[in-house]
């Protein structure tokens, strides 16, 4: 390892939108960064060469989370991936971003049982294993954020069945922070608001024009609003932050 003391982070879901941002900031800070993806590999692809090209270091990793054995995998492509680059296994940032949503114009009348138990494998139940997994291989002074959203305090009918995910990983922030505070791990949750993610909606003035006025700035996230959110979360100087919501939704709480 050439960098010597240079530290290592797993972004979930970091191919595009929020998650490749993170995984760029995180690299720009100097983590050799594992880019991990579900199903779209040239993504992911793109997010490691714009890291590389910035003269950082990251490596892509595939794994379907919800489905069965996908946290096995995700951690065999971390840690052969980590073992290969820096001799060891030892994660020091871990971002549990990777995530989805219930599909636009589905209401709660529409919402099946399979559509919900979707929703909880691929938000709750898979960062509650990644974490569980990571724990052997975080150090001392390690990072976790678990990104949230700002819908566990901003109604929003529609995504009932996914912001009751998200109430759940914040669970997981508060009870692995006590947990892993003797360890000098901090444990976090960051709350997006709307985001732009790089999807067709956000290609769409009038429709962009009217998610901006959520925000108390009156424009819609940038992925590197949250981004930077997160890469403080991952840094020694927010070692005194642990088990908190951190509202990155650009004042759309304020009301
Ligand atoms: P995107 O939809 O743009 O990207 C999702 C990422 O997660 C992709 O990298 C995707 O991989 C990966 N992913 C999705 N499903 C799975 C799965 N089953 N297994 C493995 N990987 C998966 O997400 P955003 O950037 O919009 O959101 C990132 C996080 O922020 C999510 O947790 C989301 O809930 C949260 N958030 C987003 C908001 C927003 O307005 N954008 C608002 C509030 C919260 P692949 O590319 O291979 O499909």
């Amino acid at each position: 390892d050439i960098m010597g003391s240079s530290k290592t982070a797993l972004v979930t879901g970091s191919s595009r939108g929020i998650g490749r941002a993170i995984a760029q900031r995180l690299a720009a800070q100097g983590a050799l960064v594992a880019v991990h993806y579900a199903g779209n590999a040239d993504a992911a692809r793109e997010t490691v060469e714009s890291i590389e090209n910035d003269g950082g270091r990251a490596f892509s990793v595939q794994a379907e989370l919800g489905a069965p054995g996908g946290v096995h995998q995700l951690f065999l492509g971390l840690e052969q991936g980590l073992k290969e680059r820096t001799g060891d296994t030892r994660l020091d940032i871990l971002v549990n971003n990777a995530g989805t949503t219930t599909p636009d114009g589905v209401t709660p009348e529409d919402v099946t049982p399979e559509d919900f138990d979707r929703l909880f494998a691929v938000n709750a139940k898979a960062p509650f294993f990644i974490v569980q997994r990571a724990l052997p291989l975080l150090p001392i002074g390690g990072r976790i954020v678990n990104i949230s959203s700002g819908l566990t305090r901003f109604a929003n009918p529609d995504q009932a069945a996914y912001a009751m995910t998200k109430g759940a990983i914040e669970q997981l922030t508060l009870h692995f922070a006590r947990y892993l505070a003797p360890r000098g791990i901090t444990v976090n949750s960051v709350a997006p608001g709307i985001t732009n993610n790089g999807s067709a909606l956000f290609d769409i003035p009038e429709a962009v024009e009217q998610m901006a006025q959520l925000s108390a700035f009156k424009r819609v996230g940038e992925a590197g609003d949250v981004a930077d959110v997160v890469a403080f979360l991952a840094t020694d100087e927010a070692r005194w932050i642990t088990g908190s919501f951190v509202d990155a939704t650009g004042g759309t709480l304020l009301g």
